[in-house]
């Protein structure tokens, strides 16, 4: 999978996988990946930091939280092989983004062209909630994909974490004066400045949001039609 990347990306990513930064996370992934679920008995779980996937050319770019326990933990590949991928996979499939609308291991044949998925922390956190300081031990692998990524005009944040951890780089960058200035709701869009991608704030297509109707299948597949159009 990496080397469809360029030299830097594919290095970067590398460098993903074998991070110990955070060793809270690293125990946990191991240890799921010990126990498993038993509709999963005979996967060997990837246990390791997910890595980033997408088009390294891409327009736009889709940041989550981080990868689910049986999900990407298990699969290796981003949002896929849980029901917050089959979700957000389908939205790309339904806009173009995405060859195929399911995601079930990373050996499937799925590719995307014009996006590119990364994540706010790329180990499976318990609860799916990653603490403050391992989401600030993950931010310097997004920063140096933003870097990379010259393409992007569009990012869409996928839940507040990874949309205040965004709005937090610009910040620290001086590209943005103040955090509050950018409030956070399901199809706000925030033209940063001349030059710098527009936002595009999405609810999370986590079980909870998408098995309450929170965020139904129709609300995401806007959020993309609406990516796609800026990006244009
Ligand atoms: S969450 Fe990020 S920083 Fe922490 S161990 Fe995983 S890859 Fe490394």
């Amino acid at each position: 999978m990496m080397d469809l990347f360029p030299a830097k990306l594919g290095a970067l990513m590398r460098e993903v996988i074998a991070c110990e930064r955070c060793p809270r996370l690293r125990d946990h992934c191991r240890n799921v990946a010990q126990i498993k679920r038993r509709a999963y008995l005979e996967w060997e779980y990837w246990a390791k930091p997910v890595p980033s996937f997408g088009d390294p050319k891409a327009r736009v770019l889709i940041i989550g939280l981080a990868p689910g326990a049986h999900g990407a933990n298990r699969t290796g590949r981003i949002f896929t092989g849980d029901s917050s991928g089959d979700f957000l996979y389908r939205a790309l499939y339904e806009t173009g983004f995405a060859s195929q609308p399911v995601s079930r291991s990373r050996n499937d044949g799925l590719k995307l062209k014009g996006a590119y998925i990364t994540a706010s922390a790329r180990c499976a956190p318990p609860d799916n909630k990653p603490a403050p300081g391992e989401l600030a031990n993950c931010r310097p692998y997004l920063e140096r994909e933003l870097d990379l990524l010259k393409d992007i005009s569009v990012v869409v944040a996928l839940g507040r974490v990874a949309f205040d951890g965004y709005l937090k780089i610009l910040h620290d960058r001086g590209q943005i004066a103040s955090r509050g200035s950018f409030p956070f709701a399901h199809g706000a869009e925030h033209h940063i400045g001349q030059g710098r991608p527009v936002l595009i704030a999405s609810y999370h297509p986590s079980q909870q949001n998408t098995s309450t109707g929170k965020l139904t299948a129709e609300m995401l597949r806007r959020i993309f039609e609406r990516a796609r159009k800026l990006s244009a």
